[in-house]
């Protein structure tokens, strides 16, 4: 740190070293740290960062508690929700599951189409560009066939 400060400063590290330093005496004896304080308008608190000045002893009674740490595999995401569910989202089937994908939303409200299938009408509402459906469904909307009613 005191050489990247000296580098933009155009000094040297022993001179911001000792323009940087603050110290203070504790039970310890002195320790000393690197504060930087920014002064501010009237009335306001100087700003003021420090790094060092804690005393590296042994503390052997110290009771350590450790903080959970935050698991990114809690928090899954919604289609290993929706696969997890383990059901067709059109006819509630459980034979076969697959995901159907289209490339973009936008293709499922093309013009031109003469009458959209049930199965674009749900993905088009919940905005997803994915569909659980069982082996028979996903059959069918290959094939243009209308899929079984699709529930919600
Ligand atoms: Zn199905």
């Amino acid at each position: 740190m005191l050489k990247t400060l000296a580098g933009k400063h155009k000094s040297a590290v022993t001179k911001m070293a000792r323009r940087y330093k603050a110290s203070i005496d504790t039970p310890d004896g002195r320790r000393t740290w690197f504060q930087v304080t920014v002064r501010r308008e009237k009335g306001e608190k100087p700003l003021v960062a420090r790094f060092g000045g804690i005393p590296l002893k042994c503390q052997r009674t110290v009771v350590i508690i450790d903080r959970q740490p935050v698991m990114a595999t809690t928090r899954r995401n919604e289609l290993i929700h929706r696969l997890l569910a383990g059901q067709c989202e059109i006819c509630a089937g459980h034979a076969g599951l697959q995901v159907y994908h289209v490339r973009k939303l936008a293709d499922l409200n093309r013009p031109g189409r003469p009458e959209r299938p049930s199965w674009v009408h749900l993905m088009a509402m919940r905005k997803r560009k994915t569909l659980v459906v069982c082996e028979r469904c996903h059959q069918d909307i290959h094939a243009g066939r209308s899929t079984a009613s699709v529930r919600n």
